[in-house]
């Protein structure tokens, strides 16, 4: 039987911060209806706005050849493979102009890990794409590839992250996070260690960038490997804040963005017995509301878990609804195959009680005409639907 987790949810209430017993406690606790209470409070009180906000933007994945493996991952082939592909610039900008064309102000891009590309690749991108686009954001990489990049061109994450800005990088997701606890990171990966990513992020913020982290959970993890991932971005959190006290300078993580193991077509997948459910994934959103008192947003992931699912997250401690996919190809790859287009994220959040409002990569609100005439489907809303219905 599980313990009585009101004390834990008061303490966060009041102010305290959660210790990992308190945290491992809430995540074996099926009492969810009251720990997405307390996380819709404090999420109420980070962010005290019927404001739900989303962003327009692309995944585009220059290049499937990644040169390690992950058994969950049904994107990335082989150097030598004959379905490898690497976008070129032209098709690059031809994506960007689309994205733009669609009201988009960014894109996220993220590649495989290629044995050939040096930091000097990605400088000729980056301000290739700057120059063309002076105010389109680039929210780009990961620090598996910045890893990548350090072993092909011998320099350390500081130095990378410093020429990737100076050369038009805005910021970076928090990507290859999964689950970041060697135990767990060793049997599904052969790419960069929790300390590795760990120390990456620590160089972005220390170069004045911000990032996202995130999670992948259901990769055969445990709830102590969950705990120990959210201890480690509060920690590396905690020392970004306490740089930008001291100095008044630096990044830190905008926002955490947990989700599911994707299964389809994955080595991984056709091995694993138990999955999260509905009820895992919205606890371990809620929860990271409440641990991850150093982060202010927290982003429900409706691409993965579907549009109703991410539309239930916003009431347990979700601020953000994330992005309207133009493209993405990682995670469709092994089985999301949830689409929206922004009438629908913006009806859903509607529906559930808050203003959808449109941003950019930095949470600047971004305002665009006759973007609230796309608040209802098909000019109907739901309730006026299901009368018609009943007629
Ligand atoms: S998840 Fe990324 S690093 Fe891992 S195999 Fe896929 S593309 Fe490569």
């Amino acid at each position: 039987m599980s313990q009585n987790i009101q004390p834990i949810l008061d303490k966060a209430l009041d102010g305290g911060r959660l210790t990992a017993e308190d945290c491992t406690a809430l995540l074996e606790s099926y009492d969810i209806a009251r720990i997405g209470a307390a996380a819709d409070e404090i999420r109420m009180r980070k962010n005290p706005t019927d404001v739900v906000t989303y962003i327009i933007d692309r995944n585009i994945n220059y290049t499937n050849v990644c040169n390690v493996v992950c058994t969950f991952c049904a994107f990335y082939r082989r150097p030598g493979k004959p379905d490898t592909y690497v976008h070129s610039i032209d098709e690059i900008c031809e994506r960007i102009d689309e994205t733009i064309a669609l009201g988009g102000t960014g894109v996220l891009m993220q590649g495989g890990l290629h044995p050939d590309f040096n930091i000097e690749w990605y400088e000729d991108l980056l301000s290739t794409l700057h120059a063309k686009y002076p105010t389109f954001q680039l929210h780009c990489f990961s620090p598996p590839e910045i890893h990548n990049i350090s072993l092909i061109s011998k320099l350390d994450y500081t130095t990378i992250m410093q020429r990737l800005k100076a050369a038009g990088l805005n910021s970076m997701p928090g990507g290859g996070g999964e689950i970041l606890d060697d135990e767990v990171r060793k049997r599904v990966s052969t790419k960069c260690t929790t300390q590795e990513w760990l120390d990456v992020m620590r160089a972005v913020h220390e170069v004045g960038m911000i990032s996202t982290a995130t999670m992948m959970f259901g990769i055969g993890d445990r709830i102590e490997h969950r705990v120990r991932h959210l201890e480690r971005i509060r920690q590396v959190q905690d020392e970004a804040l306490a740089r930008q006290a001291e100095t008044g300078e630096g990044g830190e993580f905008t926002a955490f963005i947990p989700w599911t193991f994707q299964r389809e077509n994955t080595a991984l997948g056709r091995k694993i017995t138990e999955e999260p459910t509905g009820i895992d994934y919205l606890k371990m959103l809620a929860v990271s509301r409440l641990f991850l008192d150093n982060i202010q947003h927290i982003q429900a992931s409706w691409l993965t878990q579907g549009i109703r699912l991410g539309q239930v997250a916003l009431r347990f401690g979700a601020d953000d609804m994330g992005s309207i996919m133009i493209e993405e190809n990682v995670v469709s790859a092994a089985g999301a195959n949830n689409e929206a287009n922004e009438r629908d994220l913006r009806y859903q959040i509607s529906e559930a009680g808050f203003r959808p409002q449109q941003r950019d990569i930095l949470y600047n609100y971004v305002h665009r005409d006759g973007a609230e005439n796309l608040d209802t489907r098909n000019s109907m809303p739901l309730k006026q639907l299901s009368v018609a219905f009943a007629d």
